[in-house]
Formats: structure tokens, C-alpha cells, sequence
């Protein structure tokens, strides 16, 4: 598929880049990255993202390329997204008319573009940005080296997640000889924090409840406004709850301004969450995933709570014990 994928990028000029509305280290990085690789390929590239960059992720090459809007305008020749496992978590319009080009590792990525390479074995999407680099004879410059390693080190949860293994470090080595920082890489993401966010992280962990092996969290509009959080400081407080050790999945909860709540799911590895978050519309990965569902709180609470409880109990793990 990466050879279908070159071959159709060398076919053409003009390309618009894009990823998933909120983006994550991972969409960040790896369509950055991949609009360097486009033009040292000699093409023109444009990255468009619906919410532009967090605030965390403004200091990475490359960063002054990405406009914020709601469509797609311009005359391209295909559009490129990135880290989206369909074509709604753009948020953007205007991309049902261009050629579509799909690279994604999501296991719940669906087929939804002309050509799609979607590989789940991938830790992150900027590793298979990286093979497209190599196959395409691009150098993998400082800069590009940055925003892959960005990309690999957020989506492995700081190389913690289930699936980082030999080659995980082999492709980050790679990436550290090729002139990417990892100290530099790190802080702004692990090490940036706004006062506000540790501020609703404190609400949050505050409240935080129990059952067996869940832990659940939630953070309210309310609460975002007193402590001044925007929606970009929520990202990773579901790790907290995770942290426990005696915890195998937390849940984060947080509410839109319509009433309805975000989910975040995230498992050590007994429990796919990828299927919960499936069975609400939404999608991710085996132990990182994500939707959204009807309010009031208690009413997404139990939702959610209620398929987590039926897998456990189908694999013989009920949440029993309240610790
Ligand atoms: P997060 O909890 O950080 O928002 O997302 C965790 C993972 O689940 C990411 O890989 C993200 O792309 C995916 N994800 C989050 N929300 C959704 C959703 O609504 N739909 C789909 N398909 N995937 C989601």
C-alpha cells in the first residue's frame, strides 16, 4: 500500500493536509512532517486543521503552515489525511470533492478514501510518514525528525503504551540520529502544563470514583470556566486516573457545551477499549480511545460505565471490589 500511496503523491502537484478536530501529538506531528516530505518531493503542500495547533504544539517546525478553518477552498489535486480513522473527525467541509489519500494506524480506521493505508501494527501515524519518507528518498531533515519523534512519543504515551517494543526504540533512535531532540521534544508537552489545567486536574481527581479495576473522572463546563482550562488542557487527565496501580481502565468525562459529554477510555491492555468506544460511535485503539454521548452527567456515566462492566464481566473480571 505504501508504494500505492507514493505513486499516487508523484502523480500529482497541489495537496491539502489535514487530521482529526483536537489534535494530538500524533496528528500534529505526523502531518507536519508529512507536508516537508511532499515538498522536498517538490509539491506544494497546505495544512488545514479544523482546530489549528494546541498550544503545546506551536513551537514545532513547521507550525506557521497550519491554517484553522472550517473547509476545505482551494483547487488541490488530492487531499492527504492523516490519523483519521474516518472522514467526519476532521470536521472539515469541502473534502468529500478532492481525491482522498487515507494513512492511519487506527485499528477502528475505516476504508473511506480512494487510497488508504492503514497499518494498526504502526505505533503512530508519523511511523508510516517516516516509511513514506524513506520510500520516497527524502532525507529526514532535523526538523522533519522532530515532528515524527513528537508524534511517536506522544501516541506511545511516552513510550508506556501496550505495542512500544524493540522496533518502537529503533525507529526513536533513528529519529534522535537524524537531529531530533528528545529533551526538547519532551517539555513543552510533559513539562508545559498551564496553571489552569493542573487547577481542573485538581477538581477533577478531587471527585475521582472507584469500582474494582475503573476509575472514572469528570470535569464539568462549570469547572473549566472557574479555573479559566480550555478544552486543550483536558488532554491526558484521563492518565491520572490510570495511574492507580490497582486501576486496569479509567475513563475521562467532559462536557461539551451542548450537554453532552466527551469520553476518554483508556485500558493497561486486559480490556479493549477500542470496542466500548465503538459500541458509542467513536473509535481508537485497543487501550487509547474515544467518543461522545448523551448527558446529563450521571446519564453518560452509566452508559459508559454499563459496557465497560459487560466486558469485564465477559471475560470473568467483574468490578466488584471497591477499593
Ligand atoms: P482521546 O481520548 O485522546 O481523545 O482519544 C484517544 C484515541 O481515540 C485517539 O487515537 C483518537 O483518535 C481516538 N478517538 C477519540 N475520540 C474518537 C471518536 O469520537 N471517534 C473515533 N473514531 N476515534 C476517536
Amino acid at each position: 500500500m505504501l508504494n500505492q500511496v507514493l505513486s499516487e503523491i508523484e502523480r500529482r502537484e497541489r495537496f491539502v493536509l489535514t487530521s482529526h478536530a483536537r489534535p494530538d501529538g500524533d496528528a500534529v506531528g505526523s502531518t507536519l512532517a508529512c507536508s516537508e516530505v511532499l515538498r522536498q518531493m517538490g509539491k506544494q503542500a497546505e495544512v488545514v486543521l479544523h482546530d489549528g495547533l494546541p498550544r503545546v504544539y506551536q513551537h514545532l517546525p513547521f507550525a506557521q503552515r497550519v491554517s484553522k478553518a472550517e473547509r476545505v477552498n482551494g483547487s488541490y489535486d488530492a487531499a492527504i489525511l492523516l490519523e483519521c480513522d474516518n472522514l467526519q473527525r476532521t470536521r472539515l467541509e469541502g473534502l468529500e470533492r478532492q481525491f482522498l489519500i487515507n494513512i492511519d494506524h487506527h485499528r477502528s480506521g475505516r476504508a473511506f478514501a480512494h487510497v488508504n493505508w492503514i497499518d494498526p501494527n504502526a505505533v503512530a501515524t508519523g511511523e508510516l510518514v517516516y516509511k513514506l519518507a524513506r520510500a520516497a528518498g527524502v532525507k529526514i531533515t532535523p526538523e522533519i525528525a522532530t515532528c515524527l519523534y513528537t508524534a511517536v512519543l506522544t501516541d506511545t504515551g511516552a513510550f508506556m503504551f501496550e505495542g512500544t517494543n524493540q522496533h518502537t526504540f529503533e525507529l526513536a533512535r533513528e529519529l534522535v540520529l537524524a537531529g531530533a531532540d528528545p529533551v526538547r521534544c519532551a517539555r513543552p508537552i510533559y513539562f508545559g502544563h498551564s496553571t489552569a489545567k493542573l487547577r481542573l486536574l485538581g477538581l477533577a481527581l478531587s471527585a475521582l470514583q472507584r469500582e474494582g479495576p475503573l476509575a472514572w473522572i469528570w470535569v464539568t463546563q462549570e469547572q473549566m470556566d472557574r479555573t479559566g482550562a480550555k478544552e486543550e488542557d483536558c488532554e491526558g487527565l484521563v492518565n491520572y486516573a490510570l495511574s492507580i496501580g490497582d486501576v486496569e481502565v479509567a475513563v475521562f468525562f467532559r462536557e461539551l457545551p451542548g450537554g453532552r459529554f466527551r469520553v476518554s477510555l483508556r485500558s493497561k491492555g486486559k480490556l479493549d477499549v477500542a470496542h466500548v468506544a465503538e459500541e458509542f460511535g467513536g473509535g481508537g485503539h485497543a487501550c487509547a480511545s474515544g467518543c461522545s454521548v448523551a448527558g446529563p452527567l450521571h446519564a453518560a456515566v452509566e452508559s459508559v460505565l454499563g459496557k465497560i462492566r459487560g466486558s469485564l464481566k465477559m471475560q470473568g473480571q467483574p468490578p466488584s471490589a471497591v477499593h
